[in-house]
C-alpha cells in the first residue's frame, strides 16, 4: 500500500451491462483541502444507475452522491472540519465563476467536471485496484463517490450537521430531497394559495409536495401510474391525486389539472420524468404567467416540442439543477422543517443494510419497488 492510502470495500461499475460488484480498493490519502469521510449510510439516486446504464461515465467507477459519515481524517488545509463530525455530502462546484459568486452554484460552469467526469479537479484519479500500481479506477462522482465504506469530498460540498440526528435519514438530502423541495422553495418560489402540478411521484416529486404544503400552495396536483405512490403523495401533502390511465387521451389530464386550478391552469408544474410528452402535458397545465420546470432532462440528445404560440402567455419553461440549492443553507433548513413535522421526508426511506446490497437496490428501483433506498454501511447508526 502507497503511503496515505486507505483499504476500502466499494461497490465498483466496471461496465454499463455488469452489476455493482463489491470490491476491495485503496482509496488515495487526501489531498489539501479534501475530507475523508467514513460512509455510514448512503442513499441510491437514478443518476447514479442513468449514469451507469447508459454508459455517461467511465468505467470501471465508483458512483454514488448521496453519502452521510463520520468525518475520519483531513487534508492539510481544511480548517472547517474536525475528524469526527457528522457530515452530508452534497455536489460539488468551483467557487469562483460568474454563478458560484452570484449564490448559483448547481449552475456552476464546472458543474460537469467537478460531478461526472469521474477524477478529482486536477484530473487525478484517487481509487486504486490491489493489482495496480496506480490510480485506476474512477471515483470523486459528485466529489464523493459514497458507494464505498469510505470517500473523499470537498468542503465546498461537505455539510456539517448535528451529531444528535440520525445520519442514515439524512443522506438523501444531498441530492433528490433538495433537488425537490428546492425547485419549489427556491426555484420556483411557491406562493400561498397558488395551483402547483407535480408529475412522477419518486423521491424527488414527493420532495416537492411537501415542499408546496409548507409553502402553502392550496391545490398540489401528483400525477403517477403507480397507485402506492399517489398514495403517498396524497399521505405527505398532495390535495389531488390522478393516474394517467384513468384518462382517455392526453390532453384531458390536462383538461382537468386545468379545472381543480380554477379552469385558468396552474402557476407552477413540475416534470420529474424526463419523458418529452409529460414534459409537454406539464407545460400545457400551466395558465398565463406560469413556470414549468424540468428536472429530468432524459438522455443527451432528447427533445420536447413547444407551440410557441402556447408559450406566448407569459409562460416559460425553465431546467433545474439541484432545487437551485445552496446545500449549506438548504440542508439545515430542510432538516429544521423535518423536526418541525412540516416535512417528513424520512417516510419515502427504505433501509438496506451493506454495501453488498447496492445491486440488488439499483434492481428494485428499476422495477419501482422503492421510492428512496438508503444503504446503511456502519449499523451502529441504524
Ligand atoms: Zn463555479
Ligand atoms: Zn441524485
Amino acid at each position: 500500500m502507497a503511503a496515505g492510502e486507505l483499504e476500502i470495500q466499494a461497490a465498483v461499475a466496471r461496465s454499463s451491462a455488469e452489476p455493482f460488484v463489491t470490491e476491495k480498493l485503496y482509496l488515495k490519502a487526501p489531498a489539501a483541502n479534501e475530507i475523508r469521510v467514513k460512509i455510514v449510510a448512503t442513499s441510491v439516486c437514478h443518476t447514479d444507475l442513468m449514469t451507469k446504464g447508459e454508459a455517461l461515465c467511465e468505467f470501471p467507477i465508483v458512483l454514488g452522491h448521496e453519502g452521510a459519515g463520520v468525518v475520519d481524517a483531513l487534508g492539510d488545509e481544511v480548517t472547517e472540519f474536525d475528524v469526527g463530525d457528522h457530515v452530508v455530502l452534497s455536489y460539488d462546484y468551483c467557487g469562483r465563476c460568474r454563478q458560484c459568486k452570484n449564490h448559483k452554484p448547481s449552475y456552476c460552469d464546472n458543474h460537469g467536471s467537478l460531478n461526472f467526469a469521474g477524477t478529482r479537479a486536477n484530473g487525478d484519479k484517487t481509487h486504486r485496484s490491489p493489482d495496480s500500481d496506480a490510480a485506476d479506477v474512477f471515483g470523486s462522482f459528485f466529489q464523493q463517490s459514497s458507494f464505498a465504506t469510505y470517500a473523499l469530498s470537498n468542503t465546498s460540498n461537505t455539510i456539517k450537521v448535528d451529531k444528535s440526528l440520525p445520519l442514515p435519514l439524512l443522506a438523501p438530502l444531498g441530492c433528490g430531497v433538495q433537488t425537490g423541495a428546492g425547485t419549489v422553495l427556491n426555484t420556483l418560489q411557491v406562493q400561498p394559495d397558488t395551483s402547483i402540478v407535480v408529475f412522477g411521484c419518486g423521491c424527488v416529486g414527493l420532495s416537492a409536495i411537501m415542499a408546496a404544503k409548507v409553502a402553502g400552495a392550496k391545490n398540489i396536483v401528483a400525477v403517477d401510474v403507480n397507485p402506492a405512490r399517489l398514495q403517498m403523495a396524497l399521505d405527505l401533502g398532495a390535495s389531488h391525486a390522478l393516474a394517467p390511465g384513468d384518462f382517455a387521451e392526453p390532453g384531458s389530464i390536462v383538461e382537468h389539472v386545468k379545472s381543480i386550478s380554477q379552469g385558468n391552469g396552474c402557476q407552477y408544474a413540475i416534470d420529474t420524468t424526463g419523458a418529452p410528452s409529460i414534459l409537454r402535458q406539464a407545460f400545457d397545465c400551466c395558465g398565463p404567467l406560469g413556470v414549468t420546470a424540468m428536472i429530468a432532462p432524459g438522455v443527451p440528445g432528447t427533445e420536447v416540442s413547444i407551440e410557441m404560440l402556447g408559450l406566448l402567455p407569459g409562460k416559460s419553461l425553465r431546467g433545474v439543477i439541484q432545487g437551485d440549492s445552496v446545500s449549506k443553507t438548504f440542508i439545515p433548513k430542510l432538516i429544521e422543517l423535518w423536526q418541525d413535522g412540516r416535512f417528513p421526508f424520512d417516510r419515502m426511506l427504505t433501509k438496506f443494510a451493506s454495501i453488498d446490497s447496492i445491486e440488488d437496490v439499483a434492481q428494485a428501483m428499476g422495477r419501482g419497488e422503492v421510492i428512496k433506498p438508503v444503504v446503511i454501511l456502519d449499523p451502529e447508526f441504524d
